[in-house]
């Protein structure tokens, strides 16, 4: 639960460095679009609140219930917060690990499957978005697509991992080469956090 801190929301804190990330997401990426998209998202909804229905709710409580603008910088902080705090520096044959791993396999049969339907559904997203993979009430995982700033909480499914394929994310390291992007990203994900996520 993403809380209001003396009635802001604060940017998420990163458990590594701007650069850490390389060369999956290059610093210039990072300061770019954590440091200034993200910003702005957070901005915009801390000044939306003050004498809105929303003061004092949670993150999560305010995507499920808002719309217009204020949905779309709550449900773009949300989204990014998740995609940010599941990444760590970069480990050669990054794979699943834990519970999360014998769930991937009962689900989509291999790591590898899972990979392609992901990247697949991502690298298909029409314009803004964002591709996720979630659990469902009985525990089964799911991968959806979601445009602009749609969270999978609103169809009351767990958010357990996403990939951003806004083209903010990928422009700059990756120019149109979204899938590219997204087969990158597999080297970076801590799937500690998508364990933790799953609960
Ligand atoms: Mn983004």
């Amino acid at each position: 639960m993403f809380q209001p801190n003396n009635g802001k929301f604060d940017m998420p804190a990163l458990p590594y460095g701007m650069a850490d990330l390389a060369p999956a997401l290059s610093q210039e990426t990072m300061l770019v679009h954590y440091g200034k998209h993200l910003q702005t998202y957070v901005n915009n909804l801390n000044a939306a609140i003050p004498g809105s229905a929303f003061e004092g709710k949670s993150l999560e409580e305010i995507v499920k219930t808002s719309d217009g603008g204020v949905f779309n910088n709550a449900g773009q902080i949300l989204n990014h917060a998740m995609y940010f705090l599941q990444f760590k520096a970069p480990v050669m044959g990054n794979a699943p690990t834990g519970y999360i791993a014998d769930i991937i396999a009962r689900d989509f049969g291999s790591f590898e499957n899972f990979q392609e339907e992901f990247q697949a559904k991502g690298a298909g997203l029409f314009g803004s978005g964002w591709v996720w993979l979630s659990a469902t009430d009985n525990g089964k995982l799911v991968i959806t697509q979601e445009g602009n700033a749609q969270n999978p909480i609103t169809k009351d499914l767990k958010p357990l991992l996403t990939f951003d394929v806004w083209e903010h994310a990928y422009y700059i390291d990756y120019r149109n080469r979204r899938p590219d992007y997204l087969k990158a990203l597999w080297g970076i994900v801590n799937w500690d956090v998508v364990n933790e996520r799953y609960g």
